[in-house]
């Protein structure tokens, strides 16, 4: 039996209630959404919530409602394509920035380097669930008067310094695609303190449609279903004991595989309470005598599927060809060459973590060239 590197908590509640919605005869966005945008805000301590169809969807309406067509807009090189796609899709240009090595999120003063008059906007994405540097991006886009855009689809949950990530002024996006720390089976929110960008938002959502056919923006339909809204508002009640199993299959991966030689543990900043939607370790090749990939057939073989967030960096995807030449990339490009994420999701259970430590260390105290 293999220990799968992801899973979807979906209870017979949340079955209940999809199946609730459909005997309504409810299909469309209706009253679930509405609950589910309410609850949601008030979980993450922001006024506004506006639900949508994906991760993708909010980041595009989120983009949508600050780009106009020809503006730079700075996004990390390491990140899910769909940062930077959302750019792209407004007609403006995702110019790629470098990530820190530690937390691998967005650098702040490589970001710094690369603003120029015609910046309009970052994305920073708070990956695997560590929250980025926020202090030191809202300054940067303070001083620079440039717009934020915060990419969260990885980090329900995720606090900083003592404050949910949702709760910002500028524009946050969520996904709640099925691995995501909740689900909806599809689905995505924004969240702002920012009741203008809230309207511009609901309006983007839905065709731009301020009155029945009476339009006075373009866009598109990036509606949440209610059978959606209603799984993801049983989701809401089990998020802390979601968020509390992640955290503690964290701490037993932290303790087991600490010291371990050539294996990097993800950091947690001060400031940062992680939400561990990946638990993802850098491998040095070198001082293991083993490859990443190496290591990870060998954990397959141990019954510990594992994954790679992400192979290939921004710069090296084909889609992105048109928006280079890109430089000054080095940190993401030895990511993509280092990273392997481990099995830290709510479905393990504690022999399941014991299982992942004792596959790693036997893992690597053989090498290819022999027992050490
Ligand atoms: C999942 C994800 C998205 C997209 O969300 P979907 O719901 O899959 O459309 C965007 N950015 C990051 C960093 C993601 O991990």
């Amino acid at each position: 039996m293999t220990i799968p590197v992801a899973s979807v908590p979906l209870g017979d509640e949340e079955i209940e209630a999809a199946v609730a919605v459909l005997r309504s005869g409810e299909l469309r966005a209706g009253a679930r959404c509405a609950e589910f945008e309410q609850r949601f805000a008030e979980r993450v301590g922001t006024r506004y919530a506006v639900a949508v169809s994906s991760g993708t969807a909010a980041l595009h309406v989120a983009a949508m409602a600050v780009l106009q067509a020809g503006d730079e807009v700075l996004v990390p090189a390491f990140t899910f394509i769909a940062t930077a796609a959302c750019v792209a899709l407004c007609n403006a240009r995702p110019v790629l920035v470098d990530v820190d090595p530690d937390t691998l999120c967005i650098d702040v003063a490589a970001a710094r380097r690369k603003i120029t008059p015609r910046t309009r906007a970052m994305i920073p994405v708070h990956l695997f669930g560590h929250a980025c540097d926020v202090d030191g991006l809202r300054e940067l886009a303070r001083r620079h008067d440039v717009r934020l855009i915060w990419d969260a689809a990885q980090a329900f949950g995720t606090e900083y310094h003592g404050c949910d990530i949702g709760c910002l002024d500028d524009l946050v996006c969520f996904s709640f695609y099925p691995t995501k720390n909740i689900t909806t089976g599809e689905g995505g929110m924004i969240t702002t303190n920012d009741r203008a960008l809230a309207e511009r938002c609901r309006l983007l959502r839905s065709h731009g449609q301020a009155q029945k056919y009476y339009h006075t923006l373009i866009g598109c339909n990036y509606r949440m279903t209610d059978v959606a809204a209603a799984i993801g508002l049983v989701q809401l009640e089990r998020a802390d004991a979601l968020l509390a199993a992640r955290r503690a299959n964290a701490a037993v991966l932290d303790q087991g595989l600490s010291g371990l030689p050539g294996i990097r543990l993800p950091t947690v900043q001060a400031g940062t309470r992680h939400s561990y939607h990946q638990y993802t370790v850098q491998v040095d090749a070198g001082t293991l005598d083993m490859s990443r990939d190496e290591l990870a057939a060998r954990l397959a073989h141990a019954g510990v599927e594992t994954a790679v967030h992400y192979p290939r960096p921004l710069q090296e995807q084909p889609a992105m060809a048109p928006f280079g030449p890109f430089s000054d990339l080095d940190v993401s490009g030895r990511a993509a060459e280092t990273v392997l994420s481990l099995p830290v999701h709510p479905g393990l259970s504690a022999g399941d973590v014991e299982q992942v430590v004792a596959a790693v260390r036997t893992a690597v105290s053989t090498t290819t060239s022999g027992v050490r």
